[in-house]
């Protein structure tokens, strides 16, 4: 365990709140969000080791495709709104290569390929690279990023979405981006927002907390001060994802209702159920899209995009 803040090393902190795993329920264990007296970065408290980290995700702890007519209703729904992700990320690359860290199943770099841009995927997990393959002709590399078998200023764009809120040293995920891109190369990276709303409003409730798997909770400042520290320039900030705004807000009012962690629970559900409460869910995210379209035209939108350059 190591206590201190991962930006600045110092131990004071001031507790914000309490929380346990209302996900996925992998643990009952309490943690705490506390702020860096110091620096005033947003941490985990105390910090999960690396053993029990990896209790802390569930097997299936992404999307796969599924041929159920639930199962099709959903990867429609996610190919639609993944389209946003693409939007952003599109007109800053040419012919790639892209490297997708934390790719998942691979739905993300699929998309850019059918643009023609080259693509690879890193993931941990290698059931993820199996389905990224399988269904998506996507090749995924399992590594970590510092241990990435790419030679260096080999890629024209790395992307990190939701990813550097899981590590317990992020800085390091951003030097080994920095390295494997090209001069120039492009970085776009996703975090929930601690300046939220929904975060003001929710504290441990929120699920952008998503405690015990969220280390560091960054602010807008607190990540653009991270990326300038590796000498990238930030270009663009949407603090909007039709992905994952007003799904983050359906999952912190009825998180038992998410359809990834029902799958990982392995609740047991006919189709009928399934379909039922895949609906519910739905409705609930489309009635918290004009809250979460509000908050973030307000400035404080619950998830932090941004794109930036290596100079
Ligand atoms: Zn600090």
């Amino acid at each position: 365990m190591t206590p201190e803040c991962p930006r600045c090393g110092q131990g004071e902190f001031v507790v914000l709140f309490a929380g346990s795993d209302r996900l996925y329920r992998t643990t009952t264990r309490e943690f705490q969000v506390v702020e860096c007296a110091s620096c005033s970065l947003l941490r985990l408290e105390p910090r999960p080791t690396p053993e029990e980290l990896r209790q802390f995700y569930p097997e299936n702890y992404w999307w796969s495709p599924d041929p159920s007519v639930p199962g099709r209703l959903e990867g429609l729904y996610r190919r639609m709104v993944l389209g946003d992700h693409v939007g952003f990320v599109a007109p800053g690359v040419e012919r790639g290569p892209v490297l997708d860290v934390g790719c998942g199943g691979g739905s993300f770099l699929a998309a850019l390929a059918r643009r023609g841009v080259r693509v690879v995927g890193l993931d941990s997990s290698t059931r993820a690279a199996g389905v990224a393959w399988r269904y998506n002709r996507v090749p995924v590399v399992c590594a970590s990023l510092e241990n990435a078998p790419f030679p260096p200023e080999s890629f024209e764009a790395v992307t990190l979405f939701h990813v550097l809120e899981h590590l317990p040293e992020p800085d390091q995920y951003v030097g080994a981006a920095r390295r494997l891109l090209a001069p120039g190369g492009r970085l776009y990276v996703q975090v929930p927002n601690a300046a939220s709303w929904q975060f003001l409003l929710l504290g441990a409730r929120w699920s952008g907390i998503d405690v015990p798997r969220h280390l560091v909770h960054f602010r807008a400042a607190d990540l653009v001060g991270l990326l300038e520290a590796f000498r990238f320039q930030v270009l663009r900030q949407k603090l909007f994802s039709l992905r994952d705004n007003p799904a983050g807000l359906a999952t912190s009012i009825c998180p038992g209702l998410e359809p990834m962690s029902r799958r990982a629970r392995g609740v047991p559900e006919s189709g009928g159920t399934r379909l039922l409460k895949n609906l519910i869910y739905a409705s609930l995210v489309a009635a918290a899209l004009p809250l979460a379209a509000l908050e973030a035209a307000a400035g404080a939108g619950s998830t932090i995009l941004v794109e930036a350059v290596k100079q």
